[in-house]
């Protein structure tokens, strides 16, 4: 058996260029993992493909099942990590790789449906691991081909790291880490509908309030090497910027108030991820982070706190 770490992704930078004929919307985003993450088993099967998935938190006595969603991750082919598996399994029967059944068992911690890529990453991790785990021999290239056809962030949870992430999300270019920078995250149980995001930042942007944050400017900071920079979450955060978050914010005070309190605790900024509701603040002290997750889980009971680092 093998365990790939699925790690969760955060959105440094969200920008909304444009709409294509076919309705898709132009992005350009600084993506960047956190070592927030699921486990990702992958094990011999007796036939086909075998799925379970487990929450971490349960049995826990917390009560964040609201906020973690853990109940809304399918169990049968609806999940992305069980279609990642066809792909991988079909792609090796056509090029003459033969190999057994595959057992997954996802151990879920990021929040689904946050704003993180939680199902994008577990699908990363299924096609690398059993690529691995039968020893395929498949390129990073070729999973990365796998990947785009089961979703858009897919390639870059294969590449992992920091990119810059341009088209639908597909096109990828890696950058230089911004170093393990703290990172604070809060999800509220607070669900966002993605087509509603995006229909509120189309009408900001008819309206021409759509805010675009400085995505090159933060790209030459990361190849300028912040990562060697004790300032670096304090340089990084000067370039923060989400669409989304000036649209989903006004809807949802919390993820607002959110990004606020991190403020006033102690981040460099605060931002909301991907259409949300998660939200991330960066940190120059981890110290800092962890004793604002506590205090805050006081307060705001329900919502999902996690403190770790960028990758
Ligand atoms: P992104 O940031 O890429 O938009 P997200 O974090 O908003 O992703 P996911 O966690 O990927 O969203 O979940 C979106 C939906 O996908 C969930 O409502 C869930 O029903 C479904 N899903 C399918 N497979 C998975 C999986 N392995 N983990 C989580 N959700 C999954």
């Amino acid at each position: 058996m093998i365990n790939i770490s699925a790690h969760a992704k955060i959105n440094l930078t969200l920008d909304v260029t444009g709409k294509l004929p076919n309705g898709y919307h132009e992005l350009r985003s600084v993506m960047q993992q956190t070592d927030l993450h699921d486990d990702v088993l992958i094990d011999e099967g007796s036939k086909g493909i075998e799925l379970e998935v487990m929450s971490e938190s349960e049995g826990d006595g917390n009560n964040l099942s609201g906020a973690l969603c853990h109940d809304m991750v399918p169990m049968d082919r609806r999940n992305i990590a069980y279609r990642a598996a066809e792909k991988i399994l079909e792609e090796a029967g056509r090029s003459g790789k033969s190999c057994g059944g595959v057992k997954i068992t996802l151990v879920k911690r990021i929040p689904a449906a946050a704003g993180m890529a939680g199902g994008s990453t577990d699908a990363a991790a299924v096609l690398t691991g059993i690529n691995r785990f039968y020893e395929m021999g498949f390129s990073e290239e070729e999973l990365c081909g796998m990947g785009v056809t089961l979703g858009a962030d897919v390639p870059f949870c294969i590449k992992g790291g920091t990119a810059l992430c341009e088209g639908i999300g597909e096109k990828m270019t890696s950058l230089p880490s911004p170093g393990s920078i703290p990172v604070l995250i809060a999800k509220p149980a607070i669900a966002v509908s993605t087509a509603e995001a995006y229909s509120l930042l189309d009408d900001a942007d008819a309206r021409g309030e759509l805010i675009h944050p400085d995505t090159d400017g933060l790209v030459s900071l990361l190849r300028d090497g912040v990562g060697e920079d004790s300032d670096a979450a304090s340089k990084i955060s000067g370039f923060l910027g989400n669409g989304f978050y000036q649209v989903i914010g006004g809807l949802y005070p919390e993820i607002r108030d959110l990004c606020g309190e991190m403020i006033k605790g102690g981040a460099e900024g605060s931002l909301m991820s991907g259409s949300g509701p998660s939200v991330f603040g960066l940190f120059k002290d981890k110290t800092v982070a962890d004793s604002l997750k506590k205090e805050m889980e006081v307060r705001y009971p329900g919502v999902f706190f996690y403190s770790g680092n960028l990758i």
